[in-house]
């Protein structure tokens, strides 16, 4: 006889292992949506995850990316979504959690008709989900879904947007090596500082520039050829292997490419005073906040470090008429934010990963604000 549950529905896979259905999936968990999206006529699949709209609408980007599975895509499109939930939710942002994925290499899937197919399947979520340029898209994407749905974020400001957010993001990253720099050296000033950058895209190389003008050393590390190229005939700077880039001596490790690059391998071979960083999802699993803590190794938060690209999209949102002097003086808030992590992990003697956490937690359990129209 199969199995089900008192609602009738099929539980797949065998009694004495773990139950294979979505809704059983652990990355699943406490989705409000997963919406799966398929267009064999311009190749698009994409899945968009909406993790909470207790706060607002669901805000996050279009990851383009090739994934080995789609169980990976799932998996990635929900840990990235719930990422954005405790994002908003400390950086005191009325907007929910989401993220999307279209699954495939961008240099050549991408097409006006799939991305506009895209952006009809966008449409359809109604506003409880807002999108973003993500890695793997870029704000030419973002003005090409602005003409199927106004549901898109970050568009060009020619279109009444707020463009790129990677620079407001770089400048929030730098807002935030300065509270790293007051807590471990005491002074906010990174002249001399030797800080390695892991990922020169759109944020790492912006945050480039904004190091060399506060007379900090850099280093920096990528996969790919052409971006170290760039920065390196730009700005001369130094350069280490990627595989090799979390383990050099330095000030601050600031790693702006994917997650997962804090864990039990990497933590150990660690030599800087600091991590400070754009990406999201750093830490492979929350226990890896604890062995910072144990090496010393000080840690600021992603949530809180990356949120000057949504503190800008907020702003654009705001319906005040972008303005780019407002927003930037908004992300700058990002230093006290940080202090207030820091003051508390040190006060209850719990690593920084898991105050962060509780704050947002706090705020979507005690907040309820009609959703942002
Ligand atoms: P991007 O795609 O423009 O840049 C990422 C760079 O990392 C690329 O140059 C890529 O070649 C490099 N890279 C990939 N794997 C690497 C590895 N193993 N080692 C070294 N380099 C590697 O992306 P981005 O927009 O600059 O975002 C960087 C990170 O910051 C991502 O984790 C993103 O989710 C996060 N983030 C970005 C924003 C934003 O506004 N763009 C906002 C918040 C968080």
């Amino acid at each position: 006889m199969p199995r089900g549950d008192e609602h009738g529905r099929a539980l797949t896979g065998d009694a004495s292992t773990e139950p294979q259905g979505v809704f059983a999936h652990r990355a699943v968990e406490g989705f409000e949506q997963l919406a799966f999206c398929n267009d064999a006529a311009t190749g698009l699949q994409a899945i968009i995850g909406i993790h909470s709209t207790v706060l607002g609408p669901a805000l996050g980007g279009t990851r383009f990316r090739a994934y080995a599975t789609e169980a990976d895509a799932v998996a990635d499109v929900c840990r990235l979504a719930r990422g954005m939930t405790y994002k908003h939710a400390v950086s005191g942002l009325d907007c929910g959690g989401g993220k999307a994925v279209i699954l495939g290499d961008p240099r050549t899937l991408r097409s006006e008709p799939l991305l506009r197919s895209y952006a009809r399947f966008i449409d359809g979520l109604a506003g409880r989900y807002l999108t973003a340029e993500d890695v793997g898209t870029t704000q030419a994407d973002m003005d090409l879904i602005r003409r199927e749905t106004p549901y898109v974020t970050g568009v060009s400001e020619s279109l009444g947007g707020s463009g790129d957010p990677s620079p407001a993001t770089a400048w929030g990253v730098l807002a935030a090596l300065r509270t790293v720099g007051r807590r471990v050296w005491g002074s906010p000033s990174l002249s001399d500082r030797h800080i390695v950058v892991v990922g020169v895209g759109k944020v790492g190389r912006s945050l480039v520039e904004h190091l060399l003008d506060e007379g900090a050393r850099v280093t920096v590390a990528d996969v790919d050829p052409v971006a170290i190229e760039t920065v390196v005939k730009e700005h001369g700077v130094a350069t280490v292997e990627p595989a090799d880039a979390h383990a050099l001596e330095c000030d601050v490790l600031s790693p702006c490419a994917l997650g997962g690059v804090l864990n039990a391998r990497t933590i150990p071979e660690l030599r800087c005073s600091a991590v400070c960083g754009s990406a999201n999802n750093q830490l492979e699993t929350p226990a890896d906040g604890q062995r910072l803590a144990d090496r010393g190794v000080l840690f600021a938060p992603d949530y809180v470090v990356s949120a000057g690209g949504v503190i800008n999209i907020a702003e654009e949102r705001a319906g005040l008429g972008y303005d780019r002097a407002r927003a930037w003086a908004r992300i700058g808030g990002i230093e006290a934010t940080l202090g207030t992590v820091f003051d508390r992990a040190e006060a209850d003697r719990v690593a920084e990963n898991r105050i962060e956490a509780m704050a947002g937690v706090r705020r979507i359990r005690t907040s309820r604000p009609e959703p942002m129209a």
